[in-house]
Protein backbone atom coordinates (compact mmCIF):
# COMPACT_ATOMS: atom_id res chain seq x y z
CA UNK A 1 0.00 0.00 0.00
CA UNK A 2 1.09 3.71 -0.69
CA UNK A 3 -0.02 7.08 -0.93
CA UNK A 4 -0.43 8.66 -4.82
CA UNK A 5 -0.13 12.16 -5.13
CA UNK A 6 -1.26 14.43 -8.55
CA UNK A 7 -1.39 18.60 -8.68
CA UNK A 8 -0.99 20.72 -11.84
CA UNK A 9 -2.14 19.45 -14.67
CA UNK A 10 -4.57 22.21 -15.44
CA UNK A 11 -5.17 22.71 -19.00
CA UNK A 12 -6.82 23.46 -22.14
CA UNK A 13 -7.18 19.96 -22.83
CA UNK A 14 -7.89 18.52 -19.75
CA UNK A 15 -9.51 21.86 -17.87
CA UNK A 16 -8.99 20.25 -14.23
CA UNK A 17 -6.72 18.11 -12.09
CA UNK A 18 -9.98 16.48 -10.43
CA UNK A 19 -11.05 15.24 -13.81
CA UNK A 20 -7.13 13.79 -14.37
CA UNK A 21 -7.55 12.60 -11.49
CA UNK A 22 -10.86 10.61 -11.99
CA UNK A 23 -9.67 9.06 -14.97
CA UNK A 24 -6.58 8.30 -13.61
CA UNK A 25 -8.31 6.14 -10.24
CA UNK A 26 -11.07 4.61 -13.22
CA UNK A 27 -8.30 2.90 -15.40
CA UNK A 28 -6.28 1.48 -11.87
CA UNK A 29 -5.17 -2.15 -12.12
CA UNK A 30 -7.80 -4.12 -10.61
CA UNK A 31 -5.60 -5.34 -8.21
CA UNK A 32 -5.95 -2.35 -6.76
CA UNK A 33 -8.49 -0.79 -4.01
CA UNK A 34 -8.47 2.83 -3.42
CA UNK A 35 -9.07 4.72 -0.25
CA UNK A 36 -11.21 8.09 0.10
CA UNK A 37 -10.01 10.60 -2.69
CA UNK A 38 -8.59 13.89 -1.13
CA UNK A 39 -8.96 17.33 -2.98
CA UNK A 40 -6.42 19.86 -1.07
CA UNK A 41 -6.24 23.04 -0.91
CA UNK A 42 -2.89 25.02 -0.87
CA UNK A 43 -1.46 28.35 -0.04
CA UNK A 44 -3.44 31.22 -2.19
CA UNK A 45 0.04 33.23 -2.80
CA UNK A 46 2.03 30.33 -4.10
CA UNK A 47 4.02 31.76 -7.02
CA UNK A 48 3.44 29.11 -9.29
CA UNK A 49 0.14 27.64 -8.51
CA UNK A 50 -2.77 26.62 -11.14
CA UNK A 51 -6.20 27.73 -11.31
CA UNK A 52 -7.97 26.17 -8.44
CA UNK A 53 -4.82 25.91 -6.77
CA UNK A 54 -5.80 21.88 -5.43
CA UNK A 55 -3.87 19.43 -5.09
CA UNK A 56 -5.49 15.69 -5.25
CA UNK A 57 -4.09 12.56 -3.19
CA UNK A 58 -5.12 9.01 -2.16
CA UNK A 59 -4.67 5.91 -0.52
CA UNK A 60 -4.19 2.83 -2.50
CA UNK A 61 -3.70 -0.95 -1.64
CA UNK A 62 -2.33 -3.92 -3.87
CA UNK A 63 -0.40 -6.72 -3.17
CA UNK A 64 1.51 -6.31 -6.53
CA UNK A 65 3.00 -2.81 -6.43
CA UNK A 66 5.16 -3.45 -9.46
CA UNK A 67 2.30 -3.85 -11.45
CA UNK A 68 0.86 -0.77 -9.87
CA UNK A 69 3.87 1.83 -10.57
CA UNK A 70 4.27 -0.09 -14.42
CA UNK A 71 0.92 0.68 -15.14
CA UNK A 72 1.12 4.49 -13.15
CA UNK A 73 4.33 4.82 -15.47
CA UNK A 74 2.62 4.34 -18.53
CA UNK A 75 -0.42 6.22 -17.41
CA UNK A 76 1.89 9.19 -17.01
CA UNK A 77 3.23 8.79 -20.07
CA UNK A 78 -0.06 8.83 -22.27
CA UNK A 79 -2.70 10.99 -20.01
CA UNK A 80 -0.73 13.07 -18.03
CA UNK A 81 2.63 14.25 -19.17
CA UNK A 82 0.62 15.65 -22.97
CA UNK A 83 -0.23 18.48 -20.08
CA UNK A 84 2.65 20.11 -19.59
CA UNK A 85 3.42 23.29 -20.79
CA UNK A 86 -0.08 24.41 -21.55
CA UNK A 87 -1.77 26.89 -20.07
CA UNK A 88 -5.30 26.99 -18.51
CA UNK A 89 -7.77 29.82 -20.14
CA UNK A 90 -9.69 31.59 -17.51
CA UNK A 91 -12.23 33.97 -18.48
CA UNK A 92 -12.97 34.66 -14.90
CA UNK A 93 -9.37 35.84 -13.09
CA UNK A 94 -7.24 38.45 -15.20
CA UNK A 95 -3.98 36.72 -13.12
CA UNK A 96 -1.35 35.90 -14.96
CA UNK A 97 -1.43 31.41 -15.23
CA UNK A 98 1.61 29.30 -15.07
CA UNK A 99 1.94 26.97 -17.74
CA UNK A 100 1.23 23.64 -16.38
CA UNK A 101 3.67 21.13 -15.03
CA UNK A 102 2.02 18.25 -14.14
CA UNK A 103 3.95 16.31 -11.34
CA UNK A 104 2.55 12.96 -9.45
CA UNK A 105 4.34 11.24 -6.16
CA UNK A 106 4.14 7.52 -4.96
CA UNK A 107 4.70 7.50 -0.80
CA UNK A 108 4.88 3.98 0.15
CA UNK A 109 4.68 5.89 3.47
CA UNK A 110 2.74 8.60 4.90
CA UNK A 111 4.75 11.80 4.53
CA UNK A 112 5.59 13.47 7.93
CA UNK A 113 2.12 16.19 7.93
CA UNK A 114 4.56 19.57 8.51
CA UNK A 115 5.43 19.49 5.15
CA UNK A 116 1.18 19.84 4.53
CA UNK A 117 1.32 22.49 7.17
CA UNK A 118 3.88 24.78 5.83
CA UNK A 119 2.43 24.53 2.09
CA UNK A 120 -0.77 25.29 3.17
CA UNK A 121 0.63 28.56 4.44
CA UNK A 122 3.22 29.76 2.75
CA UNK A 123 5.85 28.73 -0.73
CA UNK A 124 7.58 25.68 -0.53
CA UNK A 125 10.46 24.52 -3.31
CA UNK A 126 10.92 21.67 -4.62
CA UNK A 127 14.33 21.47 -3.07
CA UNK A 128 12.14 21.00 0.38
CA UNK A 129 10.33 17.91 -0.28
CA UNK A 130 10.47 14.80 1.35
CA UNK A 131 11.68 11.77 -1.20
CA UNK A 132 8.98 9.96 -2.63
CA UNK A 133 9.39 5.93 -3.92
CA UNK A 134 8.56 7.32 -6.87
CA UNK A 135 7.73 10.59 -8.90
CA UNK A 136 6.78 11.90 -12.33
CA UNK A 137 7.25 15.36 -13.90
CA UNK A 138 8.03 18.11 -12.09
CA UNK A 139 6.37 21.50 -10.66
CA UNK A 140 3.06 19.86 -9.71
CA UNK A 141 4.94 17.52 -7.11
CA UNK A 142 4.95 19.99 -4.77
CA UNK A 143 1.27 19.90 -4.14
CA UNK A 144 1.07 16.02 -4.76
CA UNK A 145 2.91 15.93 -2.00
CA UNK A 146 1.14 18.33 0.03
CA UNK A 147 -2.19 16.58 -0.61
CA UNK A 148 -0.98 13.11 0.43
CA UNK A 149 1.26 14.23 3.83
CA UNK A 150 -1.81 16.00 4.83
CA UNK A 151 -3.55 14.30 7.80
CA UNK A 152 -7.20 15.06 7.34
CA UNK A 153 -8.41 15.21 10.66
CA UNK A 154 -10.45 18.42 10.31
CA UNK A 155 -12.05 18.36 7.15
CA UNK A 156 -15.32 18.86 5.33
CA UNK A 157 -16.27 16.83 1.81
CA UNK A 158 -16.88 18.07 -1.48
CA UNK A 159 -18.87 16.29 -4.62
CA UNK A 160 -17.70 16.60 -7.62
CA UNK A 161 -19.85 16.02 -11.06
CA UNK A 162 -17.49 16.23 -14.05
CA UNK A 163 -19.30 17.78 -17.61
CA UNK A 164 -19.40 14.59 -20.32
CA UNK A 165 -16.53 14.92 -22.84
CA UNK A 166 -17.52 18.31 -25.17
CA UNK A 167 -19.75 20.07 -23.54
CA UNK A 168 -19.55 23.75 -23.49
CA UNK A 169 -23.39 25.08 -23.51
CA UNK A 170 -24.48 26.94 -20.03
CA UNK A 171 -24.63 24.56 -17.42
CA UNK A 172 -27.40 22.79 -16.59
CA UNK A 173 -28.47 21.45 -12.75
CA UNK A 174 -31.87 21.03 -11.37
CA UNK A 175 -31.96 24.31 -9.04
CA UNK A 176 -35.07 22.69 -7.72
CA UNK A 177 -32.83 19.96 -5.97
CA UNK A 178 -30.08 22.33 -4.77
CA UNK A 179 -32.39 24.53 -3.15
CA UNK A 180 -33.92 21.40 -1.75
CA UNK A 181 -30.43 19.87 -0.49
CA UNK A 182 -29.24 23.12 0.60
CA UNK A 183 -32.29 22.67 3.10
CA UNK A 184 -29.52 19.64 4.64
CA UNK A 185 -27.96 21.30 7.74
CA UNK A 186 -24.70 19.20 6.42
CA UNK A 187 -24.71 21.05 3.29
CA UNK A 188 -22.63 23.79 3.30
CA UNK A 189 -21.42 26.99 1.24
CA UNK A 190 -24.19 25.60 -1.56
CA UNK A 191 -26.24 29.04 -2.14
CA UNK A 192 -25.54 32.88 -1.46
CA UNK A 193 -28.10 33.50 1.22
CA UNK A 194 -27.99 37.24 0.23
CA UNK A 195 -28.65 36.63 -3.18
CA UNK A 196 -30.60 33.29 -3.01
CA UNK A 197 -28.45 31.84 -6.20
CA UNK A 198 -26.62 28.83 -6.21
CA UNK A 199 -22.72 28.67 -5.73
CA UNK A 200 -22.25 24.80 -6.62
CA UNK A 201 -21.48 25.50 -10.14
CA UNK A 202 -18.09 26.94 -11.43
CA UNK A 203 -17.74 29.88 -13.59
CA UNK A 204 -16.10 29.91 -16.72
CA UNK A 205 -14.27 27.30 -18.58
CA UNK A 206 -14.02 24.07 -16.43
CA UNK A 207 -15.30 20.28 -16.94
CA UNK A 208 -16.73 20.29 -13.35
CA UNK A 209 -20.54 20.64 -13.72
CA UNK A 210 -20.83 21.26 -10.31
CA UNK A 211 -19.29 20.61 -6.75
CA UNK A 212 -21.61 20.39 -3.59
CA UNK A 213 -19.60 20.65 -0.20
CA UNK A 214 -21.04 19.42 3.06
CA UNK A 215 -19.69 18.09 6.41
CA UNK A 216 -20.04 14.64 6.31
CA UNK A 217 -19.53 12.61 3.34
CA UNK A 218 -23.11 10.68 3.43
CA UNK A 219 -24.51 14.00 2.47
CA UNK A 220 -22.47 14.99 -0.28
CA UNK A 221 -22.73 11.84 -1.72
CA UNK A 222 -26.72 11.79 -0.87
CA UNK A 223 -27.11 15.46 -2.97
CA UNK A 224 -24.66 14.27 -5.57
CA UNK A 225 -26.60 11.51 -6.14
CA UNK A 226 -30.30 13.24 -6.22
CA UNK A 227 -28.30 16.01 -8.40
CA UNK A 228 -27.01 13.56 -10.99
CA UNK A 229 -30.20 11.88 -11.28
CA UNK A 230 -32.61 14.53 -12.00
CA UNK A 231 -34.30 14.68 -15.41
CA UNK A 232 -33.19 18.57 -15.23
CA UNK A 233 -29.51 18.13 -15.02
CA UNK A 234 -27.79 17.70 -17.60
CA UNK A 235 -25.79 14.34 -18.28
CA UNK A 236 -22.66 13.74 -16.11
CA UNK A 237 -19.33 11.90 -17.06
CA UNK A 238 -19.01 10.43 -13.61
CA UNK A 239 -18.82 11.97 -10.04
CA UNK A 240 -16.67 11.52 -6.77
CA UNK A 241 -16.83 12.31 -3.23
CA UNK A 242 -13.38 13.93 -1.84
CA UNK A 243 -12.12 14.67 1.67
CA UNK A 244 -11.42 18.38 1.41
CA UNK A 245 -9.11 20.52 4.14
CA UNK A 246 -11.69 23.01 2.35
CA UNK A 247 -12.91 25.44 5.55
CA UNK A 248 -10.39 24.18 7.58
CA UNK A 249 -8.76 27.41 8.07
CA UNK A 250 -5.40 25.93 8.33
CA UNK A 251 -4.25 28.68 6.19
CA UNK A 252 -4.16 31.04 8.86
CA UNK A 253 -1.67 31.83 11.40
CA UNK A 254 -1.75 33.75 14.74
CA UNK A 255 -4.11 36.65 14.57
CA UNK A 256 -2.56 40.23 14.66
CA UNK A 257 -3.09 42.83 17.24
CA UNK A 258 -2.40 46.23 15.60
CA UNK A 259 -2.77 49.92 15.53
CA UNK A 260 -4.62 51.89 13.39
CA UNK A 261 -2.29 54.74 11.43
CA UNK A 262 -4.51 55.57 8.81
CA UNK A 263 -6.73 54.01 5.98
CA UNK A 264 -6.45 54.51 2.38
CA UNK A 265 -9.24 53.99 0.39
CA UNK A 266 -9.63 53.66 -3.44
CA UNK A 267 -12.36 56.40 -4.36
CA UNK A 268 -13.26 54.16 -7.21
CA UNK A 269 -13.08 50.67 -6.41
CA UNK A 270 -13.92 51.08 -2.30
CA UNK A 271 -10.82 48.87 -1.59
CA UNK A 272 -9.38 50.14 1.73
CA UNK A 273 -5.94 49.51 2.52
CA UNK A 274 -5.45 49.81 6.47
CA UNK A 275 -1.94 51.16 7.35
CA UNK A 276 -1.00 50.06 11.10
CA UNK A 277 1.94 50.05 13.42
CA UNK A 278 2.76 46.65 12.04
CA UNK A 279 1.67 44.84 8.34
CA UNK A 280 -0.96 47.32 6.12
CA UNK A 281 -4.00 44.98 6.12
CA UNK A 282 -5.98 45.33 2.92
CA UNK A 283 -9.71 45.29 2.46
CA UNK A 284 -11.07 44.44 -0.35
CA UNK A 285 -14.68 45.95 -1.37
CA UNK A 286 -15.65 41.88 -2.24
CA UNK A 287 -15.57 41.67 2.00
CA UNK A 288 -18.36 43.60 2.42
CA UNK A 289 -18.90 44.00 6.44
CA UNK A 290 -14.73 43.61 6.40
CA UNK A 291 -14.27 46.58 4.31
CA UNK A 292 -17.23 48.10 5.81
CA UNK A 293 -15.57 48.28 8.96
CA UNK A 294 -11.95 48.91 7.80
CA UNK A 295 -13.53 52.31 6.46
CA UNK A 296 -14.76 53.14 10.02
CA UNK A 297 -11.59 52.84 11.01
CA UNK A 298 -9.64 56.24 12.18
CA UNK A 299 -5.61 56.68 13.46
CA UNK A 300 -5.51 55.60 17.49
CA UNK A 301 -8.08 52.83 16.67
CA UNK A 302 -6.76 49.24 17.64
CA UNK A 303 -7.86 45.90 15.24
CA UNK A 304 -7.44 42.08 15.58
CA UNK A 305 -7.07 40.39 12.13
CA UNK A 306 -6.22 37.03 10.36
CA UNK A 307 -5.53 37.05 7.29
CA UNK A 308 -2.87 35.46 4.64
CA UNK A 309 0.52 37.43 4.23
CA UNK A 310 1.58 38.23 0.46
CA UNK A 311 4.60 38.87 -0.77
CA UNK A 312 4.14 42.64 -0.32
CA UNK A 313 4.38 41.87 3.23
CA UNK A 314 0.56 43.05 3.56
CA UNK A 315 -2.02 40.97 5.18
CA UNK A 316 -5.64 39.79 3.08
CA UNK A 317 -7.84 40.43 5.60
CA UNK A 318 -10.24 37.69 5.98
CA UNK A 319 -11.57 37.70 9.96
CA UNK A 320 -11.58 41.82 10.84
CA UNK A 321 -12.54 42.98 14.83
CA UNK A 322 -12.05 46.41 16.54
CA UNK A 323 -10.71 46.25 19.73
CA UNK A 324 -11.16 49.77 20.75
CA UNK A 325 -11.70 52.74 19.21
CA UNK A 326 -10.78 56.42 19.85
CA UNK A 327 -13.66 58.85 20.32
CA UNK A 328 -15.07 60.53 17.21
CA UNK A 329 -15.97 63.28 18.03
CA UNK A 330 -16.63 65.45 21.70
CA UNK A 331 -18.83 68.17 22.76
CA UNK A 332 -19.35 70.53 25.72
CA UNK A 333 -21.21 69.23 29.02
CA UNK A 334 -24.56 69.95 30.04
CA UNK A 335 -25.05 72.16 32.84
CA UNK A 336 -25.87 69.96 35.85
CA UNK A 337 -28.53 72.77 37.12
CA UNK A 338 -30.16 73.18 33.62
CA UNK A 339 -29.54 70.45 31.50
CA UNK A 340 -28.60 72.73 29.02
CA UNK A 341 -25.46 72.32 26.77
CA UNK A 342 -22.42 75.00 28.06
CA UNK A 343 -20.58 77.05 25.51
CA UNK A 344 -17.39 78.11 25.56
CA UNK A 345 -16.53 81.76 26.42
CA UNK A 346 -13.36 81.73 24.38
CA UNK A 347 -9.84 79.79 24.12
CA UNK A 348 -8.44 79.28 27.93
CA UNK A 349 -11.88 81.11 29.34
CA UNK A 350 -13.76 78.14 30.19
CA UNK A 351 -17.74 77.47 29.40
CA UNK A 352 -20.75 78.53 30.82
CA UNK A 353 -24.29 77.94 30.76
CA UNK A 354 -26.13 80.30 28.48
CA UNK A 355 -29.21 79.93 30.87
CA UNK A 356 -28.19 80.72 34.49
CA UNK A 357 -24.89 81.98 33.28
CA UNK A 358 -22.85 79.02 35.56
CA UNK A 359 -19.37 78.68 34.49
CA UNK A 360 -16.82 75.88 35.06
CA UNK A 361 -13.71 74.87 33.61
CA UNK A 362 -12.79 74.18 29.59
CA UNK A 363 -14.22 70.51 29.41
CA UNK A 364 -14.91 68.18 26.63
CA UNK A 365 -16.98 65.15 26.76
CA UNK A 366 -15.95 62.36 24.14
CA UNK A 367 -19.03 61.03 21.76
CA UNK A 368 -17.64 57.54 20.61
CA UNK A 369 -19.25 56.92 17.98
CA UNK A 370 -21.14 54.08 16.32
CA UNK A 371 -18.87 50.91 14.48
CA UNK A 372 -20.66 49.59 11.99
CA UNK A 373 -19.82 46.39 13.55
CA UNK A 374 -18.49 45.58 17.15
CA UNK A 375 -18.09 41.47 16.72
CA UNK A 376 -15.84 39.21 13.89
CA UNK A 377 -16.89 40.28 10.85
CA UNK A 378 -15.29 38.16 7.47
CA UNK A 379 -16.39 38.39 3.44
CA UNK A 380 -19.55 37.32 2.73
CA UNK A 381 -19.59 33.54 1.24
CA UNK A 382 -19.02 34.21 -2.50
CA UNK A 383 -16.17 36.05 -1.62
CA UNK A 384 -14.24 33.61 0.90
CA UNK A 385 -11.32 31.33 0.54
CA UNK A 386 -11.90 27.94 -0.31
CA UNK A 387 -9.86 27.49 3.30
CA UNK A 388 -11.63 29.96 5.05
CA UNK A 389 -13.49 28.83 8.13
CA UNK A 390 -16.52 30.33 8.97
CA UNK A 391 -16.74 32.43 11.89
CA UNK A 392 -20.08 30.46 12.78
CA UNK A 393 -18.04 27.55 13.40
CA UNK A 394 -15.76 28.95 15.73
CA UNK A 395 -18.17 30.80 17.92
CA UNK A 396 -16.87 33.88 17.06
CA UNK A 397 -20.08 35.17 16.16
CA UNK A 398 -21.55 38.08 18.73
CA UNK A 399 -18.64 37.10 21.13
CA UNK A 400 -17.20 40.57 21.01
CA UNK A 401 -16.44 42.24 24.56
CA UNK A 402 -15.78 46.00 23.61
CA UNK A 403 -15.38 49.03 25.32
CA UNK A 404 -14.11 52.54 23.53
CA UNK A 405 -10.87 53.82 24.69
CA UNK A 406 -11.02 55.54 27.65
CA UNK A 407 -9.49 58.66 26.72
CA UNK A 408 -8.37 61.40 28.75
CA UNK A 409 -11.15 64.34 28.35
CA UNK A 410 -9.48 66.71 26.24
CA UNK A 411 -8.54 70.19 27.78
CA UNK A 412 -7.17 71.45 25.00
ZN1 LIG B 1 -27.51 76.42 33.91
Amino acid sequence: MGWLGLDDTDSLAGGCTTAVFHDLLNGLPDSTSIGTPRLVRLWPFAQRRTRGNAALGIELQTEDVGELIRHLDAWWSNHIAPFAGEVAPSDVSPREQSPASPGMVWFENQPPSEFYQKAVRTEVTLDELPTPEHSWGGHGRIGATAAVSWKGKECTWEAIAWRLEGADSARRVDHATVEAVDGWPEIVFSRDPRRGTSLIAPRGRSPVLFGLRATSKEAAEKGCRLLVQSEETERVRGWRVFQTNQASGDHLGDHWLLEVQDVLTDPVRKHAQIITNGPDVLCYAEGGPVNALARWLQEGDEIEVAGLIDHDEQIHAERLKLKSWVPRSRQRPLCPDCQVRMKSMGAGQGIRCPKCKRREGDEWIDIPGSPPFRTWVEPPLDARRHLSRPLEWEDMVGSAEILPNDEEQSTS
